[in-house]
């Protein structure tokens, strides 16, 4: 294996970053807060229109909050997408509360509006609305957010959005974090903007972003005495980490409209392949194309994503696979699903090519691939 390796998603950073890094590390405020941690999180603020922004150590800690703040506690259950990564899940229950997972539509590959109507008018009915609705964004698009976003209001329930993986997109002109009572970002490694981890809680409401800054630094009570009333976390981001979070925040319209091109490139040089078909766009929403995504009908083509997958790695490609639904996790088997087919079918037909690499290094990854077309 001589050529040199392709990553799926790797850091995008650059000599601002560095100088931004290092002049936080010289100012000496290395942790915990500091000024570059209210600049971040004005800096989000301003690009996504939301009132407030707590900035975290990470995307799943941000989640655990956003959930619990919303009323989701002991014994509770929340409707959650189930294409996605286990954080989605995983913040559900670190809340005491239990995941049932709600299929995807094929034209966002998001939760369904229709699995997720027939799930709330069943819960209702039997007195037993869940705590929350968590929508994701996957792969840095917008769910039907109109429709979602009414159906929570018909029936009370307070509406989280998970938009770790979709900072930059839009849908009916509105940011991606934007959503519900509270929205989460991830700033992890392989996201659109990273400053190596983190993660950022976002609200309109003014009350419910100081109770999490607040449990977010171990509840500690102002004032000279070490007082606790609560039980607080360890999540506030570090002062140096935002400062490159901020240089990163300022550079994205260029990073989301570089992925949008790649994206695009494959389209025009693959779209044609027997069987391929890329990730659609949400009706009314424009996605960041985080990932360059796409399916592959065996029947037309021959060819399992599988295969595809295996080739691209014998040519020191990284690809990978769709979120494995979490409805099949075996640590979420015991939870209720509704429906599941749609996000299985995508999962074991679909795929994620680099997204984030020169013009000459997609070219290697087109070529592989027109490869085992027999192109
Ligand atoms: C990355 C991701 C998270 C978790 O974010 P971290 O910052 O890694 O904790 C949560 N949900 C989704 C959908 C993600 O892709």
């Amino acid at each position: 294996m001589s050529a040199e390796r392709i990553y799926l998603s790797p850091p995008d950073m650059s000599e601002a970053d560095l100088v931004a890094l290092t002049d936080a590390f010289r100012s000496n405020w290395i942790a915990p807060v500091g000024p570059a941690l209210a600049a971040f999180e004005a800096e989000m603020c301003r690009q996504t229109g939301v009132g407030h922004a707590v900035a975290l150590a990470s995307g799943t800690a941000a989640l655990h909050l956003a959930l619990k703040e919303v009323g989701v506690g002991p014994g509770d259950r929340v409707f959650c997408s189930s294409l996605s990564f286990a954080a989605s899940a995983n913040a559900v229950v670190y809340c005491g509360a239990e995941p049932v997972f709600i299929d995807s539509e094929r034209s966002s590959w998001n939760m369904d509006p229709q699995r997720l109507e027939d799930a709330l008018r069943e819960a209702d009915a039997a007195g037993a609305l869940p705590a929350a609705v968590e929508v994701v964004q996957a792969y840095g698009q917008c769910a039907d957010m109109a429709a979602i976003g009414e159906l929570c209001t018909r029936y009370g329930v307070p509406l989280v959005e998970d938009a770790a993986e979709a900072l930059g997109a839009t849908y009916r002109g509105r940011a991606a974090g934007s959503f519900g009572r509270a929205a989460v970002l991830s700033f992890n490694g392989n996201k659109i903007i990273t400053c190596s981890g983190g993660g950022m809680l976002l609200t309109d409401e003014a009350a419910l972003a100081a109770r999490v800054r607040y449990l977010s630094t171990q509840a500690r009570e102002p004032g000279r005495e070490y007082l606790h009333r609560e039980v607080g976390y360890n999540y506030r981001l570090s002062n140096l980490l935002a400062a490159l979070g901020l240089s990163q925040l300022r550079a994205l319209p260029g990073k989301v409209a570089r992925r949008r091109e790649v994206f695009a490139r494959y389209v025009e040089r693959l779209g044609g392949l027997p069987g391929v078909t890329f990730m659609p766009e949400t009706p009314g929403g424009t996605g960041t194309r985080w990932l360059s995504s796409l399916l592959i009908d065996a029947g037309a083509s021959g060819l399992t994503s599988g295969q595809l997958l295996d080739a691209l790695e014998a040519e020191n490609i990284e690809a990978r696979p769709l979120w494995r639904p979490l409805h099949t996790q075996p640590c979420f088997a015991h939870c209720r699903s509704y429906g599941g087919e749609v996000a299985e079918e995508l999962a074991s037909t679909g795929l994620s090519l680099p997204s984030q690499l020169t013009e000459a290094q997609q070219e290697r990854v087109c070529r592989c691939v027109e490869k085992v077309f027999g192109r």
